[in-house]
């Protein structure tokens, strides 16, 4: 599949640095929902805190939350970065939508 950008190929971008473990281009919001669905579960405020109810709820805040792509440079510090979007407290919203949405429907 060609991508319209550059005429690069989808096969030719690398994630992985050689020989790396770690990801090239990574989501800065995918540690915060992890956090923030953390911190959610520690409060007790999950009506199941199964392991099946909690992935749910991080699938749930993962899919609700926009994804902020980053290159994984070591140039950058973008986790220090102040400018986070959604803010804290729209990710804690999202992630209470998530928590009462698997909480109404567990997978169980
Ligand atoms: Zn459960």
């Amino acid at each position: 599949m060609a991508s319209p950008l550059l005429g690069l190929k989808y096969s030719d971008i690398n994630l992985l640095s050689d020989g790396e473990e770690v990801p090239r281009v990574i989501n800065l919001n995918e540690k915060r929902c992890v956090e923030a669905v953390r911190e959610f579960i520690d409060a007790g405020r999950a009506v199941c805190e199964c392991e099946e109810c909690i992935l749910d709820i991080l699938a749930v805040t993962l899919n609700n939350t926009p994804s902020r792509y980053i290159v994984n440079d070591i140039h950058m510090n973008c986790f220090g970065d102040p400018d986070h979007h959604p803010k804290d407290e729209e990710l804690e919203k999202i992630v209470e939508a998530a928590g009462e949405l698997v909480g109404r429907k567990p997978h169980h």
